[in-house]
């Protein structure tokens, strides 16, 4: 099927600062979809059976899926990957299994991403804008550098785990509540653990992107040296 007869969504909310694939489909099905929100994975899972093709909406696999859903929300391919977790594959995959021409993919070997229903997320960053952030998914992303305070990673209410969707509207869709009162354990006193996290995974993941902030300051050898002994120890 060419894509010109693939369907389109009619109303576009604009992709926000960071926002991972599912937040960013998520509001998308809701803006146009507000009744039937899951219409729109759906569609997709028709097109796969129509098409006999296995691949996954969460994360995409497939050149002509890619093409599909870009098509499906009026993104293009770029943007579609960059907000997935294939925007993690060049930290996280062997330089050799990328090529210069193609985006990467994370091969499936990797199983070292945060699952979709057990979701990080900053109570102060959902204050501001409530979506999720692709960030959140990473598993050495545990703080949020901005807000100086540890990520949370279950509803502050009922303590259950909550999953992309529930950080999205950032409501807890088991008692309800506002995951944005949330009170995140402060750090602003953990000036080296902040600095970690602010350059080496939040930094890092920008710096292809020329995005590395500005006023980065170098780690020093034994600062790098302290952060990597924890690391080889296991104990984070
Ligand atoms: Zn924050
Ligand atoms: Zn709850």
């Amino acid at each position: 099927m060419p894509l010109s007869e693939v369907p389109r969504l009619l109303m576009r909310v604009a992709p926000l600062s960071r926002e991972s694939w599912l937040s960013y489909a998520h509001r998308m099905a809701q803006y146009n979809y507000p009744e039937r929100p899951q219409i729109v994975q759906g569609l997709f899972r028709e097109w796969c059976q129509t098409l006999k093709r296995r691949d996954s909406f969460h994360l995409p696999r497939q050149q002509a899926s890619f093409d599909w859903l870009s098509h499906l929300m009026g993104l293009t391919p770029e943007q579609l990957h960059a907000m997935t977790l294939h925007r993690f594959a060049h930290i996280m995959t062997p330089p050799t299994l990328s090529h210069h021409d193609t985006l990467p993919l994370l091969t499936r070997s990797i199983p070292a991403l945060l699952r979709n229903d057990q979701a990080r997320y900053c109570p102060h960053c959902l204050s501001e804008t409530a979506y999720h952030r692709l960030h959140w998914s990473h598993p050495l992303v545990t703080a949020c550098s901005q807000h100086q305070s540890l990520l949370l990673d279950h509803c502050y209410h009922c303590r259950r785990s909550v999953s992309v969707w529930d950080v999205t509207q950032a409501i807890c869709s088991v008692c309800g509540c506002h995951l944005s009162e949330g009170k995140g354990v402060d750090l602003s006193h953990d000036s080296l653990g902040l600095r970690a996290q602010q350059h080496l995974f939040t930094g890092l993941l920008d710096a292809r992107e020329g995005l590395l902030p500005e006023d980065a300051v170098p780690f020093t050898a034994w600062e790098a040296y302290d952060l990597v002994v924890p690391l080889a120890q296991g104990t984070c």
